[in-house]
């Protein structure tokens, strides 16, 4: 059998994988000589093997004995010593950290005797028994899953009989009656009796932490996270030290810089007289940091020496949490601080101009679809300032969330599902609450910290987050809140401010956010590193410039059908569908090529020297024809056109499957002149911004190819109308005429078709439809269904299917390049701002993809 306890001493930070994130860094300190109390950890291979057996095994059990030897050796102490009691913490840790999601027990080995014995060692009653309450409740509630409530009733109701504000003012005759009434919790029929033998809790809480593995809470972090299920989670167990010693003692959390803004400033809080728990838990508000400066300067100091030395040696923000016993400093975690988006983007940068990393490991640092969080709207700085402040709380995670309030984690949930924008508002949330944070626009909670888990888990989703906003109190059976004596109902409006802390009631206006500071410089980077083009899909001018702020290479994809929507533009599509012959269409086609040269050029035009690709009408006709009888009276009435006549038309072009019926370039077969029409509009537009001095080599793509026979008839087509054009004007263009890829068969047969095309551009989205024969307009049925089950991994219309889809893409690319070794081929379907997609084609020769605007900064990092 492998060893499965390793001593702090014994191992380091690569050893995240055996020993877990928190067991690893604690080794890790440890070697550094950092002042870290002695322990051991149970390493994620034991949590397998309980897991397969579902109970300790007898050499792990052995092995425990031996480390609990050790610990006596470097500490002195032993379980139920009347001179020298252990004790000691049981503290989960994954290899992937999950802040708050999996159990943590303090001071096991207390029990009726040892609470005596430490009472007098110390000459500290309050200390002993305040630390003996804070093991009952844990423990109850860890290995037995006894409600939290339960004990916080108990310490609130003798709180309030006495009239006490704080904790702290608990004396040690309250703190034993709490113990009482805490230990009367346990010995029902469902609980037994709390166990008095230090061993015994040991290993029930060792069990248990194992356990919280499965916790629900926890599976649903891992789903939202992609954190694998069989990573398990390693076991810490470690001296206690303590920071509820008395007022010469404390406990803290630190983020080496802000982790909601970034910014390079020791970033603490801190709570005196208390343990650790009650900082992270969120239960307190604790105070900043500046509190302990003013009163131990000497541990501020050293404290703030370690944390900048950590963060040299991590090379990245650190998440600390420390405790001072009777004015001694000891460091009990360091991990790489959770932070938001805009805290990410902007560490990552100023790493880099402090020469502690590249600029490629600060690429590589960021999460490209984190990206996107930081590219949603703000609060339109002019509705603010005419705005009342409802009320103003921590500013733990920014963005602009506006939303209707609901006050638990459940209904904000059930809100979320029938569609609506909920803001989840909270006295204090706890681990139970994720799911419902998950579904929520943003977080309010009137307890709690900037470190509190619940800031922290609302910076990991990106999500807005305003913590410990006092004033707000929320009555749960009543189902609202009171905020200076104003009310908000369940179901209410109110909007938050993450980046300030600012409540307002009222839905506020947004605005679009940009690109700028260190997001740019870091997609500069991006641009100058990477091997893939990014361009956008757009077909509107607006689009289009969107995607030129975020910096888009130029544009992959205009579908123009999009342009025949509008409806004076639709008004003419349809007298060309519904005309009876070739001479009828000529009218509607003027007008329609007037219109569409027109959008051309304002396109090329903001595009400069960047390169743009029009592809020619792709939908089938009948799109464009009206629907039911309203429409069908409302069209006769404009086009002059009987009833009788647009509904048999109507009925003409039904399909039974559109999708798969006559539609791309098939309308070019039987309607040539429709993709005339678009070549001499683009002909024109290129010909007007050669006036006007700007060169325009048009890029015209053919949506729906199957063949190269197919490919060269349109090809044919689209260059006889150029060169007739040409010859006229007298001007010779460079221009390129490539195909979609987006037919199984093309893809199979892509040697042939790169004889007819210039370049190729995957449609993913057809590509998957007619690989899986999904309707990708009626997966919805069955999708969420596979995804579920397992069936697949993900819905490949959104993250493509690299072993079928991939594996025509790869075959198209060999074919097509075996023709055309230069031949460039991108991606233009959903996928191609797709972070994992975007993975996959960069191995297989993509030379550029294609996405919505808002995806090109996504894709770029990517
Ligand atoms: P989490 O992963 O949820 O943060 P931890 O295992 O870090 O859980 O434990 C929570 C808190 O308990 C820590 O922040 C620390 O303050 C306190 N704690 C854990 N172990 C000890 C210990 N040996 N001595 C004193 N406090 C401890
Ligand atoms: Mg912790
Ligand atoms: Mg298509």
């Amino acid at each position: 059998m492998t060893k499965q306890i390793y001593a702090f001493s014994e191992g380091n930070m690569n050893m995240r994988g055996l020993l877990g994130g928190k067991g690893a860094n604690l080794a890790e300190m440890t070697n550094l000589g950092l002042p870290v109390p002695h322990g051991f950890t149970l390493t994620t291979e034991a949590c397998h093997d309980y897991q397969e057996h579902q109970k300790l095994s007898d050499a792990l059990l052995t092995e425990l004995d031996t480390a609990l030897d050790q610990l006596r050796q470097v500490t002195g102490k032993t379980f139920n010593s009347q001179t020298e009691p252990l004790l000691i913490s049981v503290r989960s840790g994954a290899a992937i950290s999950m802040p708050w999601m999996m159990d943590t027990i303090l001071n096991i080995g207390l029990n009726d005797e040892t609470v005596v014995a430490l009472a007098d060692l110390t000459h500290n009653e309050r200390f002993a028994y305040d630390s003996y309450r804070r093991l009952l409740a844990m423990f109850g509630n860890v290995v037995y899953g006894l409600s939290e409530d339960g004990f916080d009733q108990i310490l609130t109701t003798i709180k309030q009989q006495h009239g006490y504000a704080s904790d702290l003012e608990l004396t040690a005759e309250d703190l034993k009656q709490i113990v009482q009434q805490f230990k009367a919790l346990y010995g029902t029929d469902n609980v037994p009796e709390f166990p008095q033998a230090p061993k015994d809790q040991l290993l029930a809480a060792i069990n248990a932490v194992f356990e919280s593995w499965n916790n629900h809470r926890a599976q649903v972090y891992r789903k939202q996270n992609h954190i694998a299920e069989d990573l398990g989670t390693a076991v810490n167990v470690q001296e206690m030290v303590f920071g509820n010693a008395g007022e010469d003692s404390g406990t803290g959390v630190a983020f080496t810089r802000n982790p909601a803004t970034g910014e390079k400033q020791l970033f603490a809080e801190y709570l005196l007289n208390a343990q650790g728990e009650d900082v992270v838990a969120g239960i307190r508000t604790p105070q900043s940091i500046d509190v302990l400066k003013k009163e131990m300067p000497e541990m501020y100091a050293q404290f703030a020496t370690i944390a900048t030395k950590l963060e040299t040696h991590y090379r990245d923000m650190q998440d600390l949490e420390f405790t001072i016993e009777h004015g001694k400093l000891y460091l009990l975690q360091a991990r790489n601080g959770k932070r938001t988006p805009y805290a990410a983007v902007k560490i990552a940068v100023d790493l880099v101009h402090e020469g502690l990393i590249s600029e490629a490991e600060a690429l590589l640092r960021i999460n490209p679809e984190s990206v996107s969080a930081m590219l949603h709207p703000e609060f339109d700085p002019e509705t603010l300032a005419k705005q009342t402040v409802l009320t103003t709380g921590l500013p733990a995670s920014p963005g602009a969330a506006t939303g209707q309030v609901y006050f638990t984690a459940a209904e904000a949930k059930a809100a979320a599902e029938t569609g609506k924008q909920v803001i989840l508002m909270r006295q204090d949330t706890s681990p139970e609450d994720i799911e419902g944070m998950i579904a929520s626009k943003a977080i309010v909670t009137s307890r709690g910290g900037m470190t509190s888990h619940a800031a922290v888990v609302a910076r990991g989703m990106g999500s807005t987050g305003v913590v410990g906003a006092h004033e707000i109190t929320v009555d749960y059976q009543a189902k609202k809140a009171v905020v200076n004596h104003q009310e908000i109902h369940e179901g209410d409006w109110v909007s938050v401010n993450g980046t300030t802390g600012d409540l307002y009631l009222g839905q506020l206006a947004t605005s679009d956010a940009t690109v700028k500071g260190d997001l740019s410089t870091l997609l500069d980077w991006a641009k100058d590193t990477a091997s893939m083009g990014v361009y956008t899909n757009a077909d509107t001018p607006q689009d289009f410039q969107k995607a030129l702020d975020f910096d888009a290479d130029g544009i992959g994809l205009t579908r123009t059908e999009h342009m025949f929507f509008k409806p004076e533009r639709l008004l003419q599509m349809r007298r060309l569908i519904l005309a009876e012959d070739a001479e009828g269409r000529k009218a509607p086609l003027v007008e329609l090529q007037r219109m569409q040269q027109d959008d051309f050029y304002q396109l090329y035009k903001l595009a400069g020297d960047k390169s743009v690709t029009i592809r020619l009408l792709d939908p089938p006709l009948h799109e464009f024809l009206p629907h039911d009888e309203n429409e069908i009276q409302a069209v006769s009435h404009q086009t002059g056109i009987t009833p009788e006549r647009l509904r048999d038309r109507t009925n003409a072009l039904k399909e039974l499957n559109p999708m798969l019926g006559h539609r791309g370039d098939r309308l070019a077969v039987t309607f040539p002149d429709i993709y005339q029409m678009q070549v001499r509009a683009i002909m024109t537009a290129v010909l007007r911004l050669h006036d006007e001095g700007l060169e325009v080599h048009p890029h015209i793509m053919i949506p729906l190819t199957d063949s190269k026979s197919e490919m060269g008839w349109v090809r044919q087509l689209v260059e006889d109308q150029l060169t007739a054009m040409m010859a006229d004007q007298d001007f010779k263009l460079a221009y390129t005429v490539g195909t979609m890829m987006e037919m199984p068969r093309a893809c199979v047969t892509a040697d042939q078709v790169a004889e007819a095309s210039d370049f190729f551009s995957f449609g993913t989205n057809d590509l998957t439809q007619l690989t899986f024969g999904y309707s990708r307009d009626d997966v919805g049925s069955f999708m969420p269904e596979y995804i579920k089950q397992g069936i697949l991994p993900a819905d490949p219309f959104q993250t493509v299917d690299v072993e079928g889809v991939g594996a025509l893409m790869k075959i198209a690319i060999e074919k097509g390049r075996s023709t055309k070794p230069e031949l460039p081929i991108g991606v233009c379907g959903e996928v191609g701002g797709d972070p994992a997609s975007i993975g996959f084609f960069n191995t297989i020769g993509i030379t550029y993809v294609s996405c919505s605007p808002y995806r090109v900064p996504v894709a770029r990092l990517a």
